[in-house]
């Protein structure tokens, strides 16, 4: 999937439009491949006096399964694209920006949308950022509520108890 950039690559101010759908279903978290459906990306590569400034959005629906407390969840997410394209990587290259090789005169799409993706992506799957997770003494899905051992007192607490009495 390569962006031909011929037409603006030597001429500043000029723009290219770019619209695609990338396959990320092959990326694991944990247990599962959460990016099941396509991938959308879109945006402008825009010659900002000389220099190649790609910007847009990438969006999908990803289904994962939450690694606190193991249920299926669906979520949308949306990441920016900004980044820049050089003909050749440099050492000396601002290392706050994110850059990317030309190919030709081509950028490669599919390469840009994977890795500013998994950059975005938490490494970590959550149903929802404050998500309670699984008691780990009876397995009950705390987002439904608290579980009846969190009552129970602490045994070595107990024997102080009746030490003190
Ligand atoms: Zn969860
Ligand atoms: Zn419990």
């Amino acid at each position: 999937m390569l962006l031909g950039l011929s037409k603006i690559i030597d001429c500043p101010g000029a723009t290219v439009d770019f619209s695609t759908s990338v396959d990320l279903s092959d990326l694991l978290y944990g247990t599962c491949y959460p990016v099941s459906e396509p991938v959308l990306a879109s945006g402008t590569v825009r010659n900002t006096a000389g220099v190649l400034v790609m910007q847009g959005e990438i969006r999908t629906c990803i289904h994962g399964v939450c690694d606190r407390c193991a249920s299926d969840f669906q979520q949308d997410v949306e990441f920016p694209i900004d980044v820049v394209l050089v003909r050749e990587l440099a050492n000396e290259e601002n290392e706050d920006e994110w850059v990317f090789p030309l190919e030709g005169d081509n950028a490669n799409l599919e390469e840009i949308v994977r890795t500013v993706f998994v950059l975005n992506m938490d490494s970590k799957l959550l149903c929802k950022p404050d998500c309670e997770g699984l008691c780990c003494r009876c397995g009950k899905n705390l987002n439904d509520g608290p579980c009846s051992c969190q009552k129970e007192i602490d045994p070595r607490l107990a024997a102080l108890r009746q030490l003190l009495k």
